[in-house]
């Protein structure tokens, strides 16, 4: 990760080393905190954040499901994010929005403890690699289970679920994987370590459905309507792990990796180990949605002025 000169911290731009934090901040110590991970374009209409109301609504429902006001508003946040960018001379990157307890009180009951907020943003390329996104990846069904929301709420971005995510993602890279794939409690698929999954099979695209144990995602939901618009059927349903094995051409979406064939899962070739057509003509439509050159999708932009 390349430093940048600047970091929003709780209202103000400091520098990025003096961005720091207590030994004792409470979600150091469990978790507490929410997060969102957002990518800003150089597209056809100059640098733009994709789908960035949604990702900091999801901020804020994260937020509120683990009780932590956050001190600040949509609008507060949608313009420092902006600001930031233009400030730190960027023209794409990744953005990083994270809400937190802070310094001030221990133990389990946190709701005095101060609720901080940061934006971080940084260049970042293809989180699986460009080859991954050209020629697909190699991915693991993990032998960890997704949370379940009988535990927890898998429907928030929070930081101490990610555990879960790091033990599945450690595991798979061990064996010699790039991702893992993520079987919910009933062993049906779930999600990658931080990806959502689509799995095509006789032309129609299936997924598993937002209720259950995945993270409802942005991209998920972007790709879903741009395959609808190609005219392709997209359908929610349980996906059985041996659909995986079965399925003509798999794919996985998320804001750091994009959309990403996967051309093998446990040694078993995905359809001709090649990304499918499906995946190509979907993939394709994303890309340029992602880069403003889709004009249907450009109510998705949202434009940051550089002075
Ligand atoms: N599932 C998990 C567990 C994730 O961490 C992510 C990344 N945020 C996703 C799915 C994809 O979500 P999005 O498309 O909103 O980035």
């Amino acid at each position: 990760m390349k430093p940048t000169e600047l970091i929003w911290f709780n209202g103000e731009f400091v520098k990025w080393e003096d961005a720091t934090v207590h030994v004792l901040t409470h979600g150091l110590h469990y978790g507490t905190g929410v997060f969102e991970g957002v990518r800003c374009y150089e597209t056809e209409i100059g640098p733009a954040i994709f789908r960035h109301d949604d990702h900091i609504a999801r901020l804020e429902k994260s937020a509120e499901l683990y009780y932590m006001p956050i001190p600040y508003s949509h609008e507060e946040i949608r313009t420092a994010t902006k600001e930031l960018i233009a400030r730190n001379g960027l023209r794409s990157c990744y953005i990083r929005p994270l809400v937190f307890r802070g310094y001030g009180t221990m133990g389990l009951f946190p709701l005095e403890a101060p609720v901080d907020v940061c934006i971080a943003v940084w260049e970042w390329g293809a989180y699986l690699g460009d080859e991954g996104k050209q020629a697909g990846i190699r991915a693991k069904v993990s032998s960890w289970r997704r949370i379940s929301g009988d535990s927890l709420i898998p429907h928030a971005k929070a930081s101490g679920q990610y555990l879960n995510s790091i033990l599945a993602k450690i595991e798979s890279h061990k064996s010699g994987y790039e991702e893992a794939i993520l079987l919910d409690d009933h062993g049906h698929v779930c999600e990658g370590s931080g990806e959502n999954i689509f799995v095509v099979r006789d032309g129609v695209i299936y997924t598993p459905a937002h209720s259950g144990g995945i993270l409802d995602g942005i991209n998920r939901k972007s790709v879903m309507q741009i395959a609808r618009d190609l005219g392709f059927t997209v359908e929610e349903r349980a996906i059985a792990r041996a659909e995986l094995y079965l399925a003509d051409e798999v794919f996985l979406t998320g804001t750091a990796a994009e959309l990403v064939p996967v051309r093998e899962i446990d040694d078993h070739r995905v359809g001709d180990g090649r990304p499918g057509d499906i995946t190509c003509a979907v993939q394709k439509l994303f890309d340029d949605a992602l880069f403003g050159r889709a004009e249907q999708y450009r109510e998705w932009l949202d434009p940051v002025e550089i002075p």
